[in-house]
């Protein structure tokens, strides 16, 4: 299993320099890719930055497609990893409330001669607000601080004590040097004080995140083959078998599996992630969700956290909310509170959110809603929210 590590922390701490010094010691790099960045550094009369390694594959992939997050891959003994790099506060946001990326666990990287900075603390509020659990810390640049233990459990109490107000755990708290590769992959010589794993042992050490098993699938389409509807779409959880009696939301009536379908062939059973067709007993539209053993959340109410990405939301406006193949219409009864990233301050008495801002919303959908919970799933918790059919705020249903 691949596990997506998103990599966070305030601009210049040494994020790219992590990956490439990861991908590096680990020998994830393309075949060639090494060379051609070691001569490019010799050109240009430079040390070979760690952080070229990554701009390098970025261009690669920029030829290929346009992308506002990157991924790269990593592989070390015990298994993959896909490394999200957000380049911004409002891409990472958008990415991962649209689904584009989704981390399962994050690394925060900190400079050791700069400390917490405001970027820090906005991407630590954002991890929590996603929910997701596993974080690890790594102090950065130690070498800057001439690898001194005191300098680094300075930084270890300051950094626990800011985490501990978002709530958020770190799960271990290390000392590097990227750019040196002091425990990033190998221990370092210049920190015998430190008995903590380096940064692969960490994410080796991260447990696969729990999946729901319970069996949701979202019908996104319907085609007509030899007489028949098929109706087509993803599962987004769990499995079916063929036969199976299985419910449709909203309403909740039983629907039975006659066939199921993958491309001309027909499959007994099918699981999440597949693509599938399904021949039922019953007729289904569009946006209708199927699901088996619990139920889903059907609500025409909903408070959920939304992070405003262009244009403002406003008190008594209307938009739109499309959740998987489900759009309604909504509108915002009320704004419950704008969340200070900073301060991490809850303000109410806030009539809009406007761009780049995190909020609690009170809204009434115009019909029923078929959703889970974010922590629960993540492909039915979370939504984007349309103005005149352009994707203006991203939410997560809490
Ligand atoms: P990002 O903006 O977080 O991706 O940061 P970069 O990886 O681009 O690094 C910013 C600067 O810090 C670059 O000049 C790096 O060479 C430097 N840097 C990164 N890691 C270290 C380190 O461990 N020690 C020192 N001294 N400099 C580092």
């Amino acid at each position: 299993m691949m596990i997506n590590i998103a990599m966070v922390g305030h601009i210049d701490h040494g994020k790219s320099t992590l990956i490439g010094r990861l991908l590096y010691d680990t020998n994830s790099l393309p075949e060639g890719k090494i060379e051609e960045i070691e001569r490019t550094c010799k050109e240009l009369g430079r040390k070979l930055e760690f952080a070229y390694v990554c701009d390098a594959l970025e261009e690669e992939r920029k030829n290929q497609m346009t992308i506002e997050t990157s991924q790269t891959f990593l592989s070390t003994k015990k298994r993959e990893y896909a490394i999200i790099d957000a380049p911004g506060h409002k891409e990472f946001l958008k990415n991962m409330v649209t689904g584009a990326s989704q981390a399962d666990a994050a690394i925060l990287i900190v400079d050791a001669k700069e400390g917490v900075q405001e970027q820090t603390k906005r991407h630590a509020y954002i991890l929590k607000l996603l929910g997701i659990p596993q974080v690890i810390v790594v102090i950065n640049k130690m070498d800057l601080i001439d690898y001194r233990k005191e300098g680094f459990q300075k930084l270890k109490e300051n950094v626990t004590s800011f985490l501990g107000k978002t709530g958020i755990k770190p799960l271990h708290i290390i000392p590097i040097s990227a750019y040196n590769g002091d425990n990033v992959v190998n221990k370092s010589e210049r920190m015998k004080w430190y008995n903590g794993p380096t940064v692969v042992e960490a994410l080796d050490m991260l447990k696969e995140e729990k999946h729901f098993f319970d069996f949701r699938f979202a019908v996104q389409d319907e085609y007509f083959i030899e007489g028949r509807e098929i109706y087509v779409g993803n599962i987004l959880s769990g499995s079916v078998k063929k036969g199976e009696i299985v419910k449709y939301y909203p309403g909740g009536e039983n629907v039975k599996i006659e066939k199921i379908l993958s491309f001309k062939e027909e499959l007994e059973t099918a699981e999440a992630p597949q693509a599938i067709g399904l021949l039922t007993d019953k007729e289904l539209k569009r946006g209708v969700i199927l699901a088996k053993n619990s139920s889903p959340i059907v609500t025409r109410k909903l408070s959920p956290l939304v992070f405003c990405l262009i244009e403002n939301l406003k008190e008594g406006e209307e938009y739109t909310l499309r959740c998987t193949t489900q759009e309604a219409n909504f509108k915002i009864d009320k704004i419950l509170e704008k969340i200070d990233v900073e301060t991490l301050e809850k303000i109410t008495n806030v009539k809009e959110l406007r761009e780049t801002e995190i909020g609690k919303l009170q809204i009434s959908l115009e019909k029923p809603v078929v959703v889970e919970k974010f922590n629960t799933l993540k492909e039915l918790g979370r939504f984007v929210i349309l103005k005149d059919g352009k994707i203006i705020a991203g939410g997560i249903v809490t």
